[in-house]
């Protein structure tokens, strides 16, 4: 059997969003910018997914939803711009990110920090959690940005993204948030609150792999990352993806509506999985269920280390985690186990399962009993951990 469970890293494209992408590939090919009929033959398709797109987060027409790549070119493109537009002419000195921001963030912040831009980096408490409290605790009059992700990619923890918004208007403070794992698990709505720029992607929601977007709200448009042509209003250069634009029109759709009607399903599946994988003794999982996004789970398994774990699921033909979405080969710690302080045996072991909506039952119990046989064999050679006939039985 095959089992996927590393949906946050990415997700198979839904085939009703491949159904929509086809003709584009070689029927409805012209460039959109061309003055002839196999350019303007697109437009509709085009229009209708943008609108698609702008109803997925509610985002009013006068705002702007700019397609990028990825979502790593819309974090970059945030935090340089803000570098170009307030920092370099001296105006602002200083960016606020979290510990546990993707790597498209921190290594972006950590550049700018190379060429002199201060940056904090707001850490997360026991639960995995940032408290907005921080953020007030750090703006300054020079503060030009406060950029914190949604629901973090590792444990699924849900941030407190209004309130951060809230302290940021007050201040009057630009504030961007990395959306890619919200959409599709919890309501998304950029006039709820106080947001400036959202990071969104694709492929995280059943939609194709290369291409993202960049919600700006109106007259904070940024300087461009990408100089060229007049697409995307001149804000984002470089021919339009239209087989990629209109694959996450219908994506986002289908992923707005399955909160309400799959959501429960993937819930139910997950708070299965984790009930089983707690009966074995000495697991912990860091955030609180009903703190995180519904199909998330950030487990560790005392004495087990996270690669051999999925070196033993992989064999069974399960696919999971150990870091960061995007880095799995990595054999690091976790970065989010790292920030929460855990004590190194603990931040080794911890292995992420994410479920989507086309995850089953069967999958989930041929999981179960596949990881329960892995933890008891994995402690069984560990020299870290200590045997004991109680943590034999736990782990049958
Ligand atoms: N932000 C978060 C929170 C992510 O989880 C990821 C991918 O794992 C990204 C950004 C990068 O997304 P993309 O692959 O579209 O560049």
């Amino acid at each position: 059997m095959r089992v996927y469970l590393d949906n946050n890293a990415t997700t198979i494209v839904d085939p009703q969003v491949k159904t929509v992408m086809d003709p584009f590939f070689s029927q409805i090919y012209g460039n959109p910018n061309s003055l002839h009929a196999f350019g303007s033959e697109s437009h509709v398709d085009l229009n209708n997914a943008m609108e698609k797109i702008y109803a997925g987060i509610h985002a009013p027409k006068m705002d702007s939803v700019v397609i990028t790549s990825c979502a790593t070119e819309s974090n970059n493109w945030v935090l340089k711009s803000i570098y170009f537009d307030y920092i370099m002419n001296g105006k602002k000195d200083h960016i606020i990110i979290s510990e546990v921001e993707h790597p498209s963030i921190i290594a972006t912040a950590k550049f700018l920090e190379s060429i002199g831009v201060k940056v904090t980096y707001l850490p997360i408490n026991e639960e995995g959690l940032i408290e907005a409290k921080t953020v007030r605790d750090n703006i300054t009059p020079k503060t030009a940005l406060v950029s914190v992700m949604w629901a973090n990619n590792e444990t699924g923890a849900i941030f407190p993204v209004q309130e951060i918004g809230d302290i940021c208007k007050e201040h009057g403070v630009l504030f961007h948030t990395d959306a890619v794992q919200a959409i599709g698990k919890v309501p998304v709505d950029v006039q709820s609150f106080n947001v400036d720029y959202l990071t969104f992607s694709a492929h995280k929601f059943h939609g194709p792999k290369g291409v993202g977007a960049l919600y700006i709200k109106k007259g904070k448009e940024p300087s461009p990352l990408f100089h060229g042509g007049s697409q995307m209003g001149g804000l984002r250069s470089g021919t339009l993806n239209v087989p990629g634009i209109v694959g996450m029109g219908k994506a986002i759709e289908l992923a707005v509506d399955a909160l309400d009607f799959d959501m429960p399903d993937v819930k139910e599946l997950r708070d299965r999985l984790e009930d089983a994988l707690l009966e074995i003794e000495d697991t912990f999982v860091v955030t609180p269920r009903e703190k995180r996004t519904h199909n998330t789970i950030l487990i560790s398994f005392r004495g087990v280390e996270g690669e051999a774990m999925l070196w033993d699921l992989n064999k069974s033909g399960i696919g999971a985690s150990t870091g960061s979405a995007c880095a799995s080969e990595d054999l690091e710690s976790n970065p989010v186990m790292e920030a929460i302080g855990a004590a190194d045996d603990l931040a080794h072991t911890a292995i992420r399962f994410s479920l989507s909506r086309f995850t089953t039952e069967e999958e989930i119990d041929y999981t179960i009993g596949v990881v329960k046989d892995a933890v008891k064999r994995l402690r069984g050679i560990s020299s870290s951990y200590a045997y004991t006939p109680k943590n034999h039985e736990s782990a049958l």
